[in-house]
């Protein structure tokens, strides 16, 4: 599962640089996972050439997308609050065409239609080249939507534009879909069947980031570890390729290789990885190249075997551990973070118990951590009760996200009085004077500004932390700035 991006970015209105010429203006904004902010950029890059550019101002918008997320009950409820905003603002400007994309759109279809009268377009993840011809229906007062599921489409020929970009970092898409059936999950259905993206256009793409002064790039997916191209299609069709095809396929560990050496002055980090996908060729991939972070987001969603074989993630409790400790070898350097769910049907006590002994054997970094939300359609939905009750889910949670605050306090007590590397992204939220930015653990770091520029490579000592921060000063430029 693609953890969900930052809290502070939910929601965010998605600006990009203006096309001479462009009349329609569009206001987008994203919900979610990384991958859909990723999506927003691939779809603004589609309008730019249809004669929209971005507003930031919903009130003067002609034409107002949100990417929706499915993951939790939450996350479409607030997709339904910001339709009652467009929906204020639609009786004001009538003329407003309102759409609705990704996981929601996929999952809903015409329902949404039925549902949502403000909504005219609705299109689901994989049908986003269709929009020229989808938005000529909604221009000639029909409502139109989209939401067929591709075994091809990977976006690999669409130039993403980036939007609300700091210039620094930047996410480049290399697979789409799913094909692990987790039970919890709507992701298999929302976003079809698993496939790789072409490994030459996605050098292209990074070689293009490095070009415009990126500093570091994040290969996204659902599932990296699973990456595989063969020539295009899905993934479980691999069994069928010509012996031709089998030889030049190119794996996840190969993919980080060429873009670690394609760019040996560029940060690679990626995400999400699956336990039973991470093979040692990726770790011992990182521990070659300096310019591979030293960061490994490994969700494992429980601690007890018996739930994780009701989640139908398939590895045990000992394999996680084998993983873990395959990685404290080679890559002892390396941050380990986690996504865990509290209260999944039929969860004990015991279960519970499970969980908390497993974050004391990995101590992780940090994570990001949820209770069990029951999705439409999913298996758990419709084979299993929902019968933890609530008050019991957010206990648990509760007392999984204090272990967690007590290792992340021991995680980054483990950097003070250490040199750090940190790629300045923007000015701390806390302090005008401070730049903050990121190690190559994925743990923020501040320091005063001094002469140094956001996209700069410092060195910083730590001389005092948070759970979450490492707070110091800067040495120097980094030797690889
Ligand atoms: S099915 Fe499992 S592996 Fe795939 S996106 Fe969902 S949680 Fe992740």
């Amino acid at each position: 599962m693609e953890k969900t991006i930052d809290e502070s970015k939910q929601g965010q209105h998605l600006v990009l640089e203006q096309k001479e010429g462009n009349t329609r203006k569009l206001f987008i904004e994203s919900y979610g996972c990384a991958m859909n902010f990723s999506d927003s950029e691939i779809v603004a890059s589609i309008l730019s050439e249809q004669g929209f550019n971005t507003t930031q101002s919903l009130e003067d918008a002609d034409l107002v997308l949100v990417n929706t997320c499915s993951i939790r009950d939450k996350a479409e409820q607030t997709v339904r609050k910001r339709l009652e905003k467009y929906n204020a603002v639609k009786r004001i400007n009538p003329k407003m065409k309102v759409g609705v994309l990704g996981c929601m759109a996929e999952r809903l279809k015409t329902k949404f239609l039925e549902e949502e009268k403000i909504v005219d377009l609705v299109v689901g993840p994989d049908a986003y080249k269709d929009l020229p011809n989808l938005l000529a229906e909604v221009d000639e007062g029909r409502d139109a939507i989209n939401v067929i599921l591709s075994k091809e489409e990977t976006y690999g020929d669409i130039a993403p534009v980036r939007l609300n970009s700091n210039g620094v970092t930047a996410f480049v898409s290399i697979t789409r879909g799913c094909d692990n059936m987790c039970t919890f999950c709507v992701v298999p259905f929302t976003r079809g069947r698993e496939r790789s993206r072409d490994p030459q256009s996605i050098i292209e793409e990074v070689n293009d980031l490095w070009s415009k002064g990126y500093k570091e790039i994040t290969l996204l997916g659902q599932n990296v570890d699973s990456y595989l191209w063969y020539g295009g299609g899905l993934k479980k069709d691999f069994v069928k390729a010509s012996d031709m095809q089998k030889a030049t396929a190119v794996n996840f560990a190969q993919l980080l290789e060429l873009c670690a050496k394609a760019q040996p002055k560029m940060r690679i980090r990626f995400s999400t990885s699956n336990p039973q996908d991470l093979t040692l060729d990726v770790i011992e991939t990182m521990a070659k190249y300096d310019n591979i972070c030293k960061h490994i987001h490994l969700p494992v969603q429980s601690g007890s075997n018996r739930i994780l074989k009701e989640m139908n993630r398939l590895h045990t409790r000992e394999e996680y551990f084998e993983l873990i400790d395959h990685i404290r070898r080679i890559l002892p350097e390396c941050a380990i973070s986690q996504d865990l769910i509290s209260g999944f049907p039929t969860e004990t006590e015991q279960d519970h118990q499970d969980t908390l002994s497993l974050m004391d054997y990995v101590k992780y970094n940090f994570g990001y951590m949820f209770t069990y939300s029951e999705r439409p359609g999913t298996m758990a939905e419709r084979k299993m009760e929902d019968d933890v009750p609530e008050d019991t889910k957010k206990r648990r949670l509760a007392e999984i996200v204090q272990r967690q605050r007590e290792h992340s306090e021991i995680r980054t007590k483990e950097y003070l009085n250490t040199t750090v590397e940190v790629l300045i992204e923007r000015q701390s939220k806390k302090s005008e004077d401070q730049w903050s930015g990121r190690t190559s653990q994925n743990i923020v770091a501040v320091f005063p500004k001094e002469h140094y520029n956001i996209g700069d490579l410092v060195n910083v000592h730590v001389k005092d932390c948070t759970s979450a921060t490492l707070i110091g000063t800067a040495l120097g430029y980094s030797k690889y700035n």
